[in-house]
């Protein structure tokens, strides 16, 4: 299908055109600024609302959705999100409540912050934690930040070096980055754990700690969990859990009580808050004990307790040591962590342990049907997620050309070409919200695109063919990247 391109809201305009009728001023006009702060004229667009309707109403069509259809990109954890959770979010208490009106007007908000805090900690077996990161590498951040206060409080300033395994997200070099911290990678071995002779040299009185994603991008839980902790430890070492996606262990495994120090949360994943342009995100961080002073301030606590008839009183109270503030009031609220209260309400305790054991059967259920047909590297159970191939021996099909042909089928793509030490990778999440009707489908797209591979490759390199845009070429875009589709005559985006 040939590129159609759509006209923009500009180009539908017709001079005279209205979508509202505004009343007639009942208060006093005044002076205008001065002419040179003035434009002399302002070209927006002049449509009625039916027009304005259609028009945003169709351009929601373009895009692929998880209320639309399957959503396999794997480490994004693209779930369905609950309705429920956008009642909870717009209940007016919580969406007229303003981040500056003092705490006893919005006891309501403290408490479910507070609760909030609660609970991941009790998820997580952490001792405290903080609700204020945006998003799961601002957390990140702050987790680092957290790690280097603690060994500047002891003086111990010779720590420079942060272990990384190479499958882990690329977020986690960049964190460290910005700290000025070093990066030390560190291989995986052939069962996709952490090597353990390659850490055991890199650890040493230098070392900051380790940033470890456990199960890792390749869905792989790691085998050797406690001795890597433990030799992190040993050196000195503080250990970085990253928790962005909590899938697999709900209820099922404790970040805290394996001997993590530090470890976010992405509720915009694990907890169902939309995400991918749907936002905002939401990273909250947990520490161990010997972190907690260092938290980022304020925190949310009970500052006088309640009894039978009294509700306790919440408020903002700040920790010992703490890395300051990490983001403007409270972190994202109404979006974030209403959202991701009300799902964990709803499931309950058993509710959680639920997800992480569907999520872990549904991704083991996809790689036993694509095993034989896709070559699986490090093939041994998967927790919510696994890596195939997207290569085939004596074809020229790649994972792009299998990922481009899956939209023909009307799927998702899984993630492309991650983690890096995959070659021709396709990283796929179903995630516990699909049904056994859906997995099937998509397994049987897979195995279709692989046969066509063979007898007629061609499809593959063309396409997408049935969606309403083509192959992109993703070089030009890019190399000449236009950020803006359209300005009115006379306007340049300098
Ligand atoms: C998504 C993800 C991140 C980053 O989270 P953002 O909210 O996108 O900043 C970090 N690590 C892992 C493993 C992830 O999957």
């Amino acid at each position: 299908m040939a590129n159609i391109v759509e006209p923009t809201i500009f180009e539908l305009s017709s001079p005279g055109r209205r979508g509202v009728t505004m009343p007639a001023s009942d208060v006093p006009t005044t002076d205008l600024p001065p002419q040179s702060l003035l434009r002399s004229d302002l070209p927006l667009p002049e449509l009625a609302e039916v027009d304005v309707v259609r028009h945003y109403m169709k351009l929601s069509t373009f895009n692929y959705s998880v209320d639309g259809g399957f959503y396999p990109l794997g480490s994004c954890t693209m779930k369905y999100n609950p309705k429920i959770n956008e009642d909870a979010c717009r209940l007016p208490g919580f969406l007229f409540s303003h981040p500056l009106q003092p705490a006893e007007t919005a006891q309501g908000n403290l408490a479910l912050m507070y609760e909030m805090q609660e609970w991941l900690k009790e998820i997580s077996g952490f001792a405290g934690v903080t609700l204020q990161p945006a998003a799961g590498a601002h957390g990140e951040f702050a987790g680092v930040l957290m790690m280097a206060a603690y060994h500047k409080s002891r003086g111990d300033t010779r720590r420079v070096k942060m272990l990384i395994p190479d499958a882990a997200h690329g977020t986690n070099p960049a964190s460290v980055g910005m700290l000025g911290f070093t990066v030390v990678t560190i291989p995986s071995d052939p069962r996709g754990n952490v090597d353990l002779e390659a850490l055991k040299a890199a650890c040493d009185d230098t070392v900051v700690g380790m940033m470890l994603t456990n199960p890792n991008t390749l869905g792989m839980f790691d085998e050797h969990i406690e001795d890597v902790i433990k030799m992190v430890k040993d050196c000195g070492g503080l250990m970085y859990g990253d928790g962005a996606n909590l899938n697999a262990l709900l209820g099922i495994v404790r970040p805290g009580d394996l001997g993590f120090d530090v470890m976010h949360f992405n509720l915009h994943k694990t907890f169902s808050v939309p995400h991918g342009g749907g936002g905002p995100g939401s990273g909250p961080v947990g520490v161990s004990q010997r972190l907690a002073d260092f938290l980022p301030s304020p925190l949310v606590d009970i500052v006088e307790e309640g009894d039978d008839e009294i509700a306790p009183l919440y408020g903002f109270v700040a920790p010992k040591h703490s890395i300051g503030r990490m983001k403007a009031f409270h972190g994202h609220f109404g979006g974030g962590l209403v959202r991701a209260y009300t799902y964990i309400l709803m499931h309950g305790a058993d509710g959680l342990k639920d997800i992480a054991q569907y999520a872990v059967l549904n991704a083991n259920y996809l790689q036993a049907r694509l095993r034989g047909t896709y070559r699986i590297p490090y093939d041994r159970i998967c927790m919510h997620e696994f890596v195939v191939e997207g290569r085939f021996d004596g074809s020229d099909v790649r994972a792009l050309d299998i990922s481009k042909r899956l939209m023909d089928y009307n799927f998702h793509p899984p993630t492309n070409y991650f983690p890096l030490i995959v070659p021709e990778a396709l990283m796929i999440e179903p995630t516990e919200t699909e049904n056994k009707d859906t997995l099937d489908r998509f397994a049987d797209a897979m195995i279709k695109i692989a046969e066509e591979s063979q007898t007629q490759p061609e499809l593959l390199h063309g396409a997408p063919s049935t969606t309403r845009f083509g192959r992109m070429d993703e070089v030009k875009a890019a190399r000449e990247l236009v950020l803006c589709c359209w300005l009115p005559e006379g306007y340049s985006d300098q």
